[in-house]
């Protein structure tokens, strides 16, 4: 049996920057590091697991990447939402101009009505106070209803922050009569690996500096009195603490010790899932657009991107691709090749593709755990279940391991302070 004094459960960021911080050994479940941000590459092209792109201020992260020699491009957006036929620069709520006209009134009038309702007690009606009906019932409701698998209703609006765009009136009343104006929310530039190994290559060159790396260890079972992970290689570690990255209801799935009530919290934890349906087209520049937001039920994707325009090293020299983003609930997962078809013909439809654009490959790509819904059981659920593993020696970490609306540099940020926690309990010992 190996023994280490800290073992990190998961090779994704959040476990990466553990690992560069402490030096401590990553076992991790699948063949290669990355996870939901890791890319794969099929014939040539490299599709991340839905789209990525980096859009952080934080200099330790801007740093690390640096140390570790990510060579990476800024670029400027170039987004879009479809929606009554027409595509309308993102974000919607400044870029009406190409809409009916009516439409446009609705939006504008709402808007300047916004914000005399009561204090939000959900999602949708956080979305009705900072944006207005007209926008709200337009683009944003049907589109979370759409991305989350969801009602709005049933959503706390405290991850919002800066995700959601707030524009002001003189930024809205423009949008809706002439201007282009994009510049608003977080994204109005954006960096992306130069590499062909397209996102992931910011994990592959972290693991240069991380510590052991152990792939294809599945954590099956974790003896919590001995110490002691089970993987599903036949293989046994023993540990003194241990960081967690892998998702909270996986990880109180292999506990056998987990009381009662943490298994039911465990199990208020919902999530979306997500099918990545990718092609490669042998036909260069089919679009410039970076991505384009879906609102409307009739597609089935909910976003489109275009990798070839992220760097120009992720499709074979002459060729484009594309990445269709399905969202569906984990009780009725949809059938991969009646996907692929779908998602073909809406493509045609939304003039994304030509009907005769010859396709050079597909991939579907699934994951299984994409954006963690914020309901109302959330927080408390997670507070329960994040007490208890301190009282275990467990330390949860990441997107999944918090149970949160981490970008990738966020969970890398969170790696690095699980790292530094246990640093101090060390010293502190
Ligand atoms: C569709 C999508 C689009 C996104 N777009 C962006 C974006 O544009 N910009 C941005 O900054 N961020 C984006 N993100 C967020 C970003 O990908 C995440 O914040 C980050 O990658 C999470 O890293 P993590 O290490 O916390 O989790 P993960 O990447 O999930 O890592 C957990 C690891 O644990 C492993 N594991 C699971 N079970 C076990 C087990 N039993 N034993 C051992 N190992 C196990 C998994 O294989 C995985 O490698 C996006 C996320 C998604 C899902």
């Amino acid at each position: 049996m190996l023994e280490n004094s800290t073992i990190i459960l998961g090779g994704g960021l959040a476990g990466l920057a553990a690992s560069v911080y402490s030096e401590a050994p990553i076992f991790e479940a699948e063949d290669h590091i990355g996870g939901v941000a890791a890319s794969d590459t099929v014939d040539g092209f490299t599709f991340d697991r839905g789209i990525h792109i980096l859009q952080t201020q934080n200099t330790s992260v801007i740093n690390l990447l640096n140390d570790i020699g990510v060579d990476m491009l800024t670029h400027d957006r170039h987004a879009y939402i479809y929606s009554h036929e027409t595509y309308t620069a993102y974000p919607f709520q400044v870029n009406t101009a190409g809409l009916p006209i009516g439409l446009r009134i609705k939006c504008l009038w709402d808007f300047i009505n916004r914000g005399r309702e009561q204090d939000p007690a959900n999602y949708e009606e956080w979305m009705y106070r900072t944006i207005g009906k007209g926008f709200s019932e337009t683009f944003l409701i049907p589109y979370s209803e759409k991305f989350w698998m969801v009602n709005p209703k049933e959503m706390t609006f405290e991850w919002t922050g800066n995700r959601v765009p707030k524009p002001n009136l003189l930024q809205v009343f423009r949008g809706a009569l002439w201007s282009k104006q994009t510049k608003i929310g977080t994204n109005p530039t954006f960096r992306y690996p130069v590499a062909a190994a397209g996102y992931g290559a910011i994990a592959e060159a972290m693991q240069t500096k991380a510590g052991t790396i152990n792939l294809q260890y599945r954590a099956e079972r974790i003896d919590l009195r001995n110490k002691v992970v089970h993987f599903t290689n036949g293989e046994q570690v023993k540990y003194d603490t241990l960081i967690s990255t892998i998702p909270l209801p996986e990880l109180i799935r292999i506990c056998p010790e987990a009381p009662d009530s943490i298994r039911a919290a465990a199990s208020h934890l919902r999530t979306n899932s997500i099918k990545v349906v990718n092609l490669g087209i042998d036909r260069p520049n089919i679009s410039p657009n970076h991505w384009v937001h879906f609102p409307e039920k009739d597609i089935s994707f909910f976003r489109l991107s275009y990798p070839h325009n992220f760097s120009e090293n992720v499709t074979p020299p002459g060729m484009s691709s594309i990445s269709a983003e399905v969202s569906y609930s984990r009780s009725n997962p949809p059938d991969n090749e009646q996907l692929l078809q779908k998602v073909i013909k809406d493509l045609i439809k939304v003039k994304a593709l030509e009907a005769d654009a010859p396709v050079a490959t597909t991939m579907v790509k699934d994951i299984p755990y994409a954006y963690c819904i914020y309901d109302k059981q959330r927080k408390s659920s997670i507070k329960v279940i994040h007490d208890w593993l301190s009282s275990v020696n467990v330390i949860p970490s990441g997107r999944y391991g918090l149970w949160t609306y981490f970008w990738s540099d966020e969970a890398i940020l969170s790696g690095k302070r699980s790292a530094e926690k246990l640093l101090e309990t060390r010293k502190a010992a």
